[in-house]
């Protein structure tokens, strides 16, 4: 006997629809490229998705055509997600801190027809433009008075291009599992893949990601992501805040530490999202300003681990920091870390040390750690394996293949190595690929960065594996001090991680340099440290 309630489908356009009519008002500020601030509220946003969405219909755009978009994060990157998911076409958001390879290799896997890009990156498009042959038509993200650069191809100013289209639409219905974004990893490990989410994965996770435990947004709320919309998704928010009525700020190019926190503190910013290291560019401007954070209530940080100092600044300012775990693959999120019953009232450093954890998993995502004949390992804190997941909005295949990346029970290996405490909190131990083999025993990477970056002199910290002539490999530690006119010592660095690990664990060298090689989503380029100290130890 089925259900007889109504089998409305979770489309993308709902999300907008309910934004416009439930929440017209509520804002959607940001930095244009120009570098002015703009406001819009969402029942513009709403007309503008209408009136782009009637645009790229009369342009021959369908169900399935897939654009390419380059750009920040910003109104119109946001009217694009909605106005290209609402027809049935996909939002494709392309990272432009890849190489231009593989920004051409991205959009010929994406299939993309059409690119909408912001003025900074025509460079980068008229470099590559020959090597994608499907695409038929470039839009630029500004207004005809901006389009005084000369531009080296054919191209329409984005304002042209909705403008005259009407900006009303009766959004088509279709089946909630088509497409309606793809969105590539960032190739931190390998050649970026393509993830391509469906529309009831996206509405989902859009839920999922608003839920109290998670970020808790609702119409009070304010949240800047800091993390770009290219980066796995935007991390939900750019659905989740139109789902639930929040305003929303975004900073376009300007991710520099005095523009974000002026964003925090006079937008009244009260959820702010970002992976650690952009995270550290807001505290270290409020401290240097001495300014405090504003409204600022909780801080998600993903994307690699928040070191527990960067938890503890935070809190120094009363902000909370939701410490969660996700990759593309799952819409991103998997876990965060919230109170339980069990660890609410513990003694402040026991919590501290949880709160420093991945967290739990949300509802909708499963999560199991496995050794290595496959065999789920118990959830006891201590046993680490290979972590699997599984659930709503995680991947099921990549785009372009034509075998599925999970086993018959719907797990995907996620390639991380983990542990997972009694009372469910995931513990991430390291990627299968940057953990340390030393003489037949793994040492974890993040363990070693988690207790360097608590030292007082040391801004930022990778621990990285070199071949070792006994040992297989050793750790080298490559340290940037924060504090340069003051010098930090080998021994120091040494010292102090060899009163806090296994003897097997301490560091063989440090070498001390001005900054970390960053990837394209703002992580420490591990592979590049590797092959540029390749040989440090004599093989
Ligand atoms: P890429 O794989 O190209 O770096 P993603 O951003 O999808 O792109 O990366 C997902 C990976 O980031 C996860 O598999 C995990 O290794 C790492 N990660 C995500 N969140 C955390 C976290 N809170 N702590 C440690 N690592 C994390």
């Amino acid at each position: 006997m089925i259900g007889l309630m109504q089998n409305q489908p979770l489309l993308i356009s709902t999300i907008l629809e309910h934004a416009h009519r439930w929440h017209g008002t509520q804002r959607v500020v940001g930095y244009t490229t120009e570098g002015d601030l703009s406001e819009v509220i969402f029942a513009q946003i709403a007309k503008r998705a209408a009136s782009l969405a009637n645009s790229v219909l009369s342009h021959g755009m369908k169900l399935g055509s897939s654009a390419g978009i380059i750009a920040m994060n910003n109104h119109r990157h946001l009217e694009l997600w909605y106005g290209l998911s609402g027809v049935g076409a996909i939002a494709h958001s392309i990272n432009p801190r890849l190489t231009p390879e593989q920004v051409a290799y991205v959009i010929n896997d994406a299939g993309d027809e059409m690119l909408f890009i912001d003025t900074p990156f025509i460079p980068l498009v008229a470099a590559i433009l020959q090597h994608t042959p499907k695409v038929k038509r470039v839009v630029i993200l500004t207004d005809d008075s901006k389009m005084t650069e000369s531009i080296p191809f054919p191209a329409v100013s984005y304002e042209s291009y909705i403008a005259g289209h009407s900006d009303t639409i009766e959004w088509p219905m279709f089946d909630e599992q088509s497409a309606n974004a793809i969105c590539h990893t960032s190739g931190t490990t390998g050649r970026p893949k393509g993830v391509r989410y469906s529309h009831r994965s996206n509405v989902l996770h859009a839920l999922a990601v608003s839920a109290k435990d998670v970020l808790g947004v609702g119409a009070l709320d304010c949240v800047l992501p800091m993390v770009p919309m290219f980066h796995a998704n935007g991390w939900g928010m750019p659905y989740g805040c139109l789902a639930h009525g929040a305003a929303l700020v975004f900073p376009g190019f300007k991710m520099d530490g005095p523009s974000l926190l002026d964003l925090v503190l006079e937008q009244g910013v009260t959820v702010a999202l970002g992976v650690p290291t952009i995270c550290s560019v807001l505290l270290e401007e409020a401290s240097k300003r001495g300014s405090g954070l504003g409204k600022l209530e909780k801080v998600a940080i993903a994307g690699s681990a928040a070191p527990p100092k960067m938890i503890e600044e935070f809190a120094g300012y009363g902000v909370e920091v939701i410490h969660a775990w996700g990759m593309t693959e799952t819409s991103p999120i998997g876990t965060a870390n919230a109170d339980t019953p069990q660890t609410a009232f513990l003694p402040k450093e026991d919590k501290a040390k949880i709160r420093a954890l991945q967290g739990r998993p949300v509802f909708g995502v499963d999560l199991k750690i496995v050794d290595e004949s496959g065999h789920e390992l118990p959830r006891d804190g201590v046993s680490v394996g290979r972590l699997f997941v599984r659930g709503a909005w995680v991947i099921q295949r990549y785009h372009g293949q034509d075998s599925d990346c999970v086993d018959a029970e719907g797990w995907f290996d996620t390639g991380d190595i983990a542990s997972i405490s009694e009372e469910g909190f995931l513990f991430l131990t390291d990627r299968a690929k940057d953990l340390i083999k030393s003489g037949g025993e793994w040492i974890s990477s993040v363990e070693l960065e988690n207790i360097a970056s608590s030292h007082p002199q040391i801004a930022a910290v990778a621990a990285i594996g070199i071949a070792h002539p006994q040992w297989d490999e050793r750790p080298l530690l490559i340290v940037v001090p924060s504090q340069p006119e003051t010098p930090l010592r080998k021994g120091d660095v040494i010292n102090f991680i060899a009163s806090k690990v296994a003897r097997i664990s301490v560091p063989d060298d440090v070498i001390f340099v001005k900054e970390l090689p960053l990837g394209a989503t703002g992580k420490v380029q591990k592979t590049k440290l590797r092959s540029q100290y390749k040989g440090y130890f004599g093989v």
